[in-house]
């Protein structure tokens, strides 16, 4: 029997792009709403910054900083992803930033360094219900790409998509931290 094609995100569950930024916020005297990365309610963190100026001072930064070629690695991401391809055929699908010009290029080379197995198996996609496979695992996927996808959605936890009043609520949830065959289970649930 072939084995199921999954398709994973990158930003937000192979490269830890929020806690970058929440460090980056840190240490620029950046004040956020929250005190911890575990209260993040809102999907991007830029929006927990009241202060209009300073919101907009890092989303300026995010865009002309080629942040992405920086990116800390998940905690368990390597391990994790080296287990899952044991048993899937496994592909990075990542949306690429269209107000950073560098970040096709800087992401593909994050991959190279990080994840050098899977250069050839790096997807660099806008809209990911365009791509066939089993499985797509994603902190935050796009509503509009469920609804035309064949593949079935699996939520990456990650706070703004675990509390009670996100739209990914009710959906199936994992993490590089739970078994493995948590999330196979998921595959044909649709
Ligand atoms: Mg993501």
């Amino acid at each position: 029997m072939s084995k199921p094609k999954i398709l994973v995100d990158c930003d937000g569950v192979l490269a830890d792009l929020d806690g970058y930024l929440w460090d980056c916020c840190l240490e620029a005297g950046v004040r956020l709403d929250i005190s911890s990365r575990d209260e993040q309610t809102k999907y991007l963190l830029t929006d927990h910054i009241p202060d209009p100026w300073h919101r907009g001072a890092i989303r300026d930064f995010i865009d002309g900083s080629r942040v992405f070629k920086d990116l800390p690695v998940l905690e368990g991401a390597q391990d994790g992803m080296n287990e899952l391809s044991k048993v899937a055929d496994v592909w990075i699908c990542t949306k690429p930033l269209d107000t950073d010009r560098w970040c096709l290029y800087d992401k593909r080379n994050w991959v190279e360094k990080h994840f050098p197995e899977f250069v050839e198996k790096l997807i660099l996609c806008s809209d990911k219900s365009m791509i066939k496979a089993d499985m797509l695992l994603d902190d935050a996927p796009a509503i509009d790409w469920i609804i035309k996808a064949e593949w079935e959605p699996v939520v990456y936890n990650q706070p703004p998509n675990m509390h009670k009043k996100s739209v990914f609520y009710d959906f199936p949830h994992w993490d590089w931290s739970r078994p493995l065959n948590e999330l196979l289970n998921h595959i044909g649930e649709r």
